[in-house]
């Protein structure tokens, strides 16, 4: 493997050996010598030699090992000719980010922080099971599918100001019809819960504001609580993302490469558009569940508070999209994998209402470090089909967290006066703030390579834990 600085914040490596195109990897050089490993490069340039990718295979400076892509990966392919994978979106379809604004001041807040979060804790549910989970019929299942925020909206569980801040406005055309019914039937009581390990939902204090006008804009403001929620598909995208990764390995006309778990297939052949149409209805569902989340946290801060917070921007980080984007000159339709990656629109590029500003990036760190939202730069557009980073990246497996720290991030959360509430003590350990790169310096790396840069930083103030 032959990977070379080509610049402060990028990393070149060479193609060689059947790719088609070349891995570039966004990062700082500190950031790049501790904490990017071989495995994650060599998923780069797997992906790298998968038919019709454009331009380059890449990967965003939080990039760890994943499921066939490496996580922090994005890789575009020409929407006629080129390929869809699974494993470039990730089990959990639609996994994502929303963030609420409440109005409440931090010091307003903590007197009640304790029972705020207890409920928080009760009303969005969390673990593997599903208990509480909203109770939809099948055919409004059906219409969640199909429709997305649509059906919420109709259903009074989300306003045109919410739809206006969600990718795509939470509706992403499909049949509906191509999700199994085992698929749904995990799905069916389990809207509006976090579910376990790596989701979330914390409440945050904005600390610091590098952007007035743009925070402004985005409507958050100093020293006010936010509260983000990390959540997907639950087990329906993980049901869709089994059940077509199992039906592609059975298909003969697949595209096979040296890694089986990169299997793929013809964007234009039958399985390859069902996977994109039931990957589409999954992505409806997670947007479901976040507006649900949200709709419980609004109906908590109401209760004790009487103020109703605003939804700033809800997002997807696992997704394939088709989008039109400059290529060597020329405007082309193609797929762009986003896994473990965000999307990023500028101004200019994002749509509305965020054609003026671009819109939201929401970057979680870690439960005893911090967290940021975004914007895009317009050089991300050449740079990486307008992505930037997820979050701030793994550095130890979970099994690693937890030998390494079991007993110890309880006293650390105490020491930050952050206010835990996980589902398990098992799932704290996983979580510790250790086994995650450092967000700062990602984001330091993204604002370095000109993909994005940082409005508002938030630190956690409490926290519940899948
Ligand atoms: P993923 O989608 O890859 O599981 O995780 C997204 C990102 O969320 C991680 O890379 C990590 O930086 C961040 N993260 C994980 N747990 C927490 C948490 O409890 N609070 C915050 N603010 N961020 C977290
Ligand atoms: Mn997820
Ligand atoms: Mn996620």
């Amino acid at each position: 493997m032959n990977v070379r600085r080509i610049d402060d914040y990028t990393y070149m490596i060479d193609k060689e050996n059947g790719m088609n195109v070349p891995g570039i990897v966004y990062s700082s050089e500190e950031l790049f010598k501790k904490s990017v490993d071989e495995g994650s490069l060599k998923q780069v340039m797997n992906v790298a030699k998968l038919p019709g990718i454009i331009k380059a295979s890449y990967a965003m400076p939080d990039i760890h090992l994943g499921y066939g892509f490496p996580i922090g990966g994005v890789a575009a392919f020409d929407a006629e000719t080129g390929i869809i994978s699974p494993g470039g979106v990730g089990y959990d379809i639609n996994c994502g980010v929303a963030l609420v604004s409440t109005g409440i001041s931090f010091d307003e807040f903590m007197p009640k922080i304790k029972e705020v979060t207890d409920d928080l804790f009760i009303e969005i549910p969390s673990g593997l099971t599903s208990r509480k989970g909203l109770k939809v019929s099948s055919s409004d299942l059906n219409e969640i599918l199909r429709s997305g925020l649509k059906w919420a909206y109709e259903h009074d569980l989300a306003t045109r100001d919410d739809m206006d801040h969600t990718e795509d406005h939470g509706s992403i055309e499909n049949s509906g019809e191509n999700v199994s019914k085992a698929a749904q039937q995990r799905g069916m009581s389990q809207i509006g819960t976090l579910g376990a390990g790596n989701h979330f939902l914390e409440v945050q204090k904005v600390s610091q504001i590098f952007d007035y006008d743009l925070a402004g804009k985005f409507g958050i403001k100093m020293n006010e609580v936010t509260v983000m929620v990390h959540t997907g598909s639950r087990g329906l995208g993980h049901q869709v993302a089994t059940d077509y990764i199992r039906m592609l390995r059975e298909a003969d006309y697949s595209v096979k490469t040296s890694d089986p778990e990169l299997i793929s297939a013809p964007v234009r052949s039958p399985i390859g558009e069902k996977y994109i149409d039931a990957m589409r209805s999954a992505a409806n569902f997670a947007f479901v569940n976040r507006q649900i989340a949200i709709y419980r946290i609004r109906s908590v801060f109401e209760k004790h508070f009487g103020v109703t917070p605003r939804l700033i921007y809800s997002l997807a980080h696992n997704i394939a999209k088709e989008e039109n984007h400059v290529v060597d000159g020329e405007s082309m339709k193609v797929i762009v994998h986003r896994k473990g990656a965000t999307r990023a629109f500028p101004a200019g590029k994002a749509s509305s209402p965020f054609e003026d500003t671009g819109h939201p990036v929401l970057i979680p760190g870690s439960m005893g470090t911090a967290s940021y939202v975004l914007v895009g730069l317009r050089d991300n557009l050449d740079k990486s089909f307008g992505t930037t980073c997820h979050g701030s990246g793994r550095v130890l497996s979970r099994n690693q967290a937890v030998k390494k720290y079991a007993g110890l991030v309880e006293k650390e959360l105490q020491e930050k006066n952050v206010y835990a509430r996980p589902a398990t003590k098992q799932v704290l350990y996983e979580e510790a703030p250790e086994s995650y790169k450092n967000v700062d310096e990602v984001v330091d790396a993204v604002y370095g390579a000109s993909l994005a840069k940082p409005v508002v930083k938030m630190i956690p103030v409490s926290v519940v834990k899948g």
